[in-house]
């Protein structure tokens, strides 16, 4: 007898960090639900390159920061799929500018984005996730450099970081771990957008291991949490970043 396949949604699985989680969570064995905003093609364009590696995948167009969007992203994952047991909120946007000159509606969007959007689907996975499953958030390591013009960015990212720990507790009895991963800058669109080279070598020389992460890198750390070896880690910021803090 086949085992039946234990279901992963990742939010923001399009492109970038999400897509290289994708990847490794259906290479570990996992049916893969591909959550993105906007860009049908590539997520369409990674469900067929999973399914032609042998593993399920569906793609599901939904805006996190809408709550009935991500509640029926939840329904439509466990009609397709069955009961989800992983959740990535990989989803998120970056607008960095000083905290001065940040508009009402740069901030609003910010925080619709990186922290409702993890609400919304926290709030649903609550009762909705299987027994013994795993939640893992993506925070940042701007929030511990610092940096000028992050301020809001950093805010969305502390809050998340603020409901993974209390999070973890509320969940006593269900037997599901939620856990945060905190990369440094990694190559992808998010960081890659709007900088000078120059800007981009001062970022990559920053950490003792003197590159930018790669998105493999965080969905390695992101599957250990989501796999057996991963299972006695709880209510834990992870911090990915070569040592940059
Ligand atoms: P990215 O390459 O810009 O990809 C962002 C993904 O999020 C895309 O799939 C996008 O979908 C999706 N998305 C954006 N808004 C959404 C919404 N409202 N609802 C649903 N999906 C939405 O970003 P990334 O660098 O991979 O970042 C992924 C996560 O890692 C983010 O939470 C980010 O804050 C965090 N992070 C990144 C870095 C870094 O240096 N890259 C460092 C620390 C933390 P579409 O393709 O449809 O637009």
């Amino acid at each position: 007898m086949t085992a039946i396949s234990q279901i992963a949604l990742i939010t923001g699985a399009s492109r970038g960090i999400g897509a290289s989680i994708a990847r490794r969570l259906a290479r570990d064995g996992f049916a893969i639900a591909i959550n993105y905003a906007s860009n049908a093609a590539e997520a369409d364009a990674l469900v067929a390159e999973l399914v032609q590696a042998g593993a399920s995948a569906i793609a599901i167009q939904a805006d996190v920061s809408k709550a009935e969007q991500v509640q029926a992203m939840f329904a439509t994952v466990e009609e397709k799929l069955g009961k989800i047991d992983v959740l990535v909120n990989n989803a998120g946007i970056l607008k960095t500018a000083p905290l001065a000159q940040t508009s009402d509606d740069l901030y609003a969007l910010n925080f619709a984005i990186n922290t409702q959007g993890v609400f919304n689907t926290l709030r649903e996975a609550a009762t909705r996730l299987n027994e013994g499953g795993r939640i893992i958030n993506l925070s940042s390591t701007t929030l511990a450099l610092n940096l000028p013009g992050y301020a809001i960015y950093n805010g969305t990212k502390a809050a998340v970081e603020a409901f993974t720990r209390v999070f973890a507790r509320e969940l006593r009895g269900r037997r599901i771990t939620v856990n945060a991963v905190a990369p440094g800058p990694v190559a992808t669109d998010l960081f890659l957008n709007g900088k000078t080279e120059e800007q981009i070598q001062t970022f990559a020389k920053m950490p003792p291991l003197e590159r930018l992460g790669q998105p493999d890198d965080i969905a390695a750390v992101v599957a250990f949490l989501a796999g057996k070896d991963g299972a006695w880690v709880n209510g834990q910021v992870l911090r990915a970043n070569g040592g940059v803090a």
